[in-house]
């Protein structure tokens, strides 16, 4: 599809337009933090902060959600009676013989309505690092390889148009190509703007993206615009490094597995979690009941692998008991036990949890030491290489 090109002050309208038909979600500066936060005209979208705090996976996966309703109440006898009447009053062929002789008595019985709620969503403004995070859940919640379908996400997600923002300006911080992306990825991305000079080229990827370039403010892109838009992917791209190698990776975690290293690096967490809220991959979730009398909710919230609840039994047992059980987890999980289960890694190297570590934790210097053989730091690689070139890793994981 052609290049597009919306003007900067078109920007306001197009979001107008869009939020006439689904909820639209931008990142927003509010009190010096920018959020992905909902979309209401006079809202001043904030592009020139990298990434906002959180990623907008909130949306689709939310921290909280009920997703049942239910009410325990007692069933009359003279409505069982009735009911039971009813049953004996029947006609033809398959009407009982005899009426029931005993009277019905009451029994407790539970009224259960599920909820599922997908308004249409629009996410403007997020990267390409956030979109590759929804792609990496769509496997867990979507059925991948015939694993769990997961009926909440998959509402919201189907009804999800994600329009991403081509990074300018990456941070120290960023390793998205290290892993395979690009701060002008376009893998699950529905459209691509690129902020150029006086406004943002355009470009759609799947239909989608399409429907939301038929707004009439765009116009063709230029060829000095289009080529400005490159000229920006190139010089963001050449702005990153490859902090670890993927090669082997997954061979390596496992040959570690043991390692003291572990216990080192895990010294400084303080098992807050903040570093999995962040995260627009971490898909983690708890279930609870919420009762009050004899009507309530089931919820799922949002959980974290490093509270020392997470694996604990009913039988009082942890299989992690250690922090540095659990800190070898998050990682093991995103570099060895997801890509042997979806052939893919569980990170888009946005650098949140780095940057929001309050103990200065760096999953590249985790995997630059226990990703390497025998866990001695590795030497940088190229961007591009894939994990899932390297061996399947063999039994003896934590699932
Ligand atoms: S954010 Fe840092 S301190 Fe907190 S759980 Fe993650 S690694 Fe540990
Ligand atoms: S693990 Fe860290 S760098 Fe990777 S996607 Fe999650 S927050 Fe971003």
């Amino acid at each position: 599809m052609a290049i597009k090109f919306l003007e900067q002050d078109q920007l306001a309208a197009f979001l107008g337009w869009l939020a006439e038909k689904a909820l639209v979600v931008a990142p927003v500066k509010e009190n010096g933090v920018v959020a992905f936060t909902p979309w209401v005209p006079g809202t001043e979208v904030e592009l020139d902060v990298l990434l906002a705090k959180q990623s907008p996976k909130e949306f689709v996966f939310r921290q909280t959600e009920t997703y049942l309703k239910f009410n325990y109440h007692m069933a009359p006898a003279a409505e069982v009676a009735e009911g039971e009447a009813a049953a004996g009053t029947t006609t033809g062929p398959d009407a009982p013989l005899e009426a029931p002789a005993e009277p019905a008595i009451p029994y407790e019985t539970v009224d259960v309505e599920s909820v599922v709620e997908s308004p249409a969503l629009t996410i403007f403004g997020l990267r390409p690092c956030d979109v590759r995070g929804f792609v990496q859940m769509d496997n867990v919640f979507g059925g991948y390889g015939g694993f769990y379908f997961d009926p909440l996400y998959n509402a919201k997600r189907e009804v999800t148009t994600l329009l991403a923002v081509a990074c300018r300006d990456p941070r120290s911080t960023c390793f998205c190509t290290a892993i395979g992306g690009s701060p002008a990825g376009t893998e699950g991305v529905d459209a691509l703007f690129t902020q150029v000079e006086a406004g943002f080229t355009a470009e759609a990827l799947t239909a989608k993206g399409e429907t939301a370039l038929e707004f009439s403010g765009f116009a063709d892109a230029a060829e000095a615009q289009s080529g400005a838009a490159d000229k920006l992917k190139e010089s963001a791209l050449a702005r990153l490094d490859a902090p670890f190698t993927l090669a082997g990776i997954r061979d390596n975690l496992k040959a570690n597995f043991e390692g003291q290293g572990w216990h080192e690096l895990c010294m400084r967490c303080i098992s807050c979690g903040t570093c999995t809220y962040v995260c627009p991959n971490c898909y983690c979730f708890s279930v609870n009941d919420e009762l009050i009398e004899s009507s309530g909710e089931r919820y799922r919230v949002w959980d974290n692998c490093f509270n020392p609840l997470y694996t604990e039994e009913t039988s009082g047992h942890n299989p992690r008991m250690e922090k540095s059980n659990r800190f070898r987890n998050r990682f093991s999980h995103k570099f060895w036990y997801y890509p042997d289960k979806y052939d893919s890694l569980l990170c888009s190297g946005c650098g949140r949890c780095v940057s929001h570590c309050p103990t200065r934790i760096d999953i590249r210097e985790v995997l630059r030491v226990m990703g390497s053989p025998a866990g001695a730091t590795a030497p940088a690689a190229g961007p591009g290489v894939s994990a899932t070139t390297a061996p399947a890793a063999a039994e003896g994981k934590e699932a």
